[in-house]
C-alpha cells in the first residue's frame, strides 16, 4: 500500500458537480486513488505541505502531435497558414525516426507537466524511417504521465489531390493493420488505465473517404475512441465543400464519425446546424485556442458548443503550430477569446479551468479523472499562490486571472511526477541535452 498525504490545502476546486471548493482540507492518496478528503486526516506514508496551494484535478490535454516538438518557430512556417505551413513542416519531419519521436515525446510530455498536465493525448499520423505509435507510447510510461495515443494516418499524397508528399503517405490495409497491432498491444480499457490507443486518420484532405469509415468501423469494433481534425479554417471547409459536396459536420456524420466515441480537433468553423449534430451525438471537440490564433484560423465558437451542451476540452496542439505547451496558459487563452467574442462575461477564470480540466476529462472518456473526488484517481496539480503572480490577488483561485504558470507539484496516479517544479521521474536534463543535439541536426546546424 501506498500513501501520500496532501496536507492543509488553501483551497481545492474540486470540479465535482456542484463545483464545490473547500479551504484548508487534507487529501489523502492510496494505491493511485483519492481515498479520503477532509481536515486533519492521518496517514504512515509521505507529507506534502499545501499550505500555498490551490489544488486542481490535473489538467487534460486533448489534442497534440508530440514530435513536433523539434519544429518550433521554424522560419518558413512562422507566418504561414495552415496548409502553406504543413508543407513548409512535411520535408523536415520525412527525416525523423523512433529516437525524433522518443525524445521531442518526453520533452512535450515534461512541459505540459509543469504546466499542470497529468493526462494527454497524442495524435501522430506520420511514421518515417522505421518510426512508430510504440516510441512515444515508451515515452509516456518512462515520464510516468497517463497517455492516450492515437495512431493516426494519412493516404492522400500529392499525386492524388491531396496535401502532403506521397513519400509521406501509407498504404491503407497497412495503416489500418498497425491500428490493430497497437490496440491489441497497449490499449487498456480497464478504470485507472495508464496507456488508452484511439484510432485517428489525420484529417479528411489527408485520407480518402473509405479510410475514414473503415478507421471508424474497426475503432467500434475494438471499442477505442476516434480523433481526427475538423473544420479547422476556411480553407478546410472550402476544400470539404469542392471535393465532398457537404460541410464537414455532415461529412463526418456520413461516416460514422459522429457520437460519444469521436472527438475532432479544432472545429473553429462549425456552423448552428453542426454544433446541434455534435450537441446531440455527444461528439466532443478538443478546443485549441493558442494554435488557432497562431494560425490566424478564427476563434472556436465555445461558448455557444458549451451551452448546446457539446463536450469540449483543450488540447495545445502541436509545438510546431502553438509553439508552446503550457495547458495552463491554454486555459487562460480560451477563456480570453471567448470574451474577446461574447463579452467580458462569456467565460469565467473558473469556467475555463473547468474546461481544461473535467471537460477534457468527459471528452476522452476518463469519468475516473477530472474531479478531486473520493474514489477516482489521484491526478492532482498544486499551484503555489504565494508567489510574485499571485501577489495582489483577492481570490487566488481564480489561478487563470492572477496565478502561478508552472506547478510546484503535480501527481499522476498518486505517484509524485513533479516536486518542487521539478520532474522527478526522468533525467529531464539528459532528455534536453539529446533534443537540443537533434534539432540543431535537424536545422542543418550541427
Ligand atoms: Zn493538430
Amino acid at each position: 500500500m501506498s500513501e501520500i498525504l496532501i496536507r492543509n490545502a488553501r483551497t481545492v476546486l474540486t470540479m465535482d458537480d456542484a463545483g464545490t471548493e473547500l479551504a484548508d482540507t487534507d487529501i489523502l492518496l492510496r494505491d493511485g486513488v483519492i481515498a479520503a478528503i477532509g481536515p486533519r486526516l492521518e496517514t504512515t506514508g509521505e507529507i506534502v505541505d499545501a499550505r500555498h496551494c490551490v489544488v486542481t484535478p490535473g489538467l487534460v490535454n486533448t489534442h497534440h502531435h508530440l514530435y513536433q516538438g523539434l519544429t518550433k518557430a521554424v522560419p518558413g512556417g512562422q507566418d504561414a497558414l495552415l496548409f502553406g505551413w504543413l508543407q513548409t513542416l512535411y520535408p523536415i519531419w520525412q527525416r525523423f525516426g523512433p529516437e525524433e519521436f522518443y525524445v521531442s515525446a518526453q520533452i512535450g510530455l515534461a512541459e505540459l507537466a509543469l504546466s499542470g498536465c497529468t493526462l494527454s493525448s497524442d495524435h501522430l499520423y506520420l511514421y518515417p524511417n522505421g518510426a512508430r505509435l510504440d516510441d512515444s507510447i515508451a515515452a509516456a510510461q518512462d515520464l510516468g504521465v497517463r497517455f492516450h495515443a492515437t495512431r493516426g494516418s494519412m493516404s492522400i499524397g500529392v499525386s492524388k489531390g491531396g496535401l502532403p508528399p506521397d513519400s509521406l503517405v501509407e498504404n491503407e490495409a497497412a495503416i489500418l493493420e498497425d491500428c490493430i497491432r497497437v490496440i491489441d498491444t497497449f490499449h487498456d480499457p480497464s478504470e485507472g488505465a495508464m496507456v488508452r490507443v484511439g484510432v485517428a486518420p489525420c484529417s479528411p484532405f489527408s485520407v480518402s473517404r473509405e479510410l475514414m469509415r473503415d478507421s471508424a468501423i474497426l475503432a467500434r469494433d475494438k471499442g477505442v475512441m476516434m480523433h481526427t481534425h475538423l473544420a479547422e479554417n476556411d480553407e478546410d471547409v472550402a476544400y470539404s465543400l469542392e471535393k465532398f459536396g457537404c460541410r464537414p459536420g455532415q461529412y463526418a456524420e456520413e461516416l460514422g464519425w459522429t457520437g460519444p466515441d469521436v472527438w475532432h480537433a479544432h472545429c473553429v468553423k462549425l456552423d448552428g446546424q453542426e454544433i446541434d449534430l455534435f450537441a446531440a451525438t455527444r461528439t466532443g471537440v478538443a478546443h485549441c485556442p493558442c494554435s488557432n490564433c497562431r494560425l490566424g484560423s478564427g476563434i472556436a465558437p465555445v461558448r455557444a458548443m458549451l451551452d448546446a451542451g457539446v463536450p469540449v476540452g483543450l488540447g495545445v496542439d502541436g509545438s510546431a503550430s502553438n509553439d508552446m505547451a503550457s495547458l495552463i496558459g491554454e486555459a487562460r487563452q480560451a477563456m480570453l477569446l471567448q470574451r474577446v467574442q461574447n463579452g467580458a462575461d462569456a467565460m469565467s477564470a473558473r469556467a475555463a479551468l473547468r474546461v481544461a480540466t473535467r471537460g477534457g476529462a468527459d471528452v476522452l472518456g476518463r469519468h475516473d479523472c477530472g474531479q478531486v473526488v473520493v474514489g477516482l484517481r489521484a491526478d492532482l496539480a498544486l499551484w503555489d499562490v504565494s508567489g510574485l503572480e499571485s501577489a495582489g490577488s483577492w481570490d487566488p483561485a481564480a489561478l487563470l486571472l492572477a496565478g502561478p504558470q508552472k506547478v510546484r507539484h503535480l501527481f499522476v496516479e498518486g505517484r509524485q511526477v513533479v516536486r518542487d517544479g521539478r520532474i522527478t521521474t526522468v533525467d529531464i536534463d539528459a532528455v534536453l541535452t539529446r533534443h537540443k543535439e537533434m534539432a540543431r541536426t535537424l536545422a542543418g546546424l550541427g
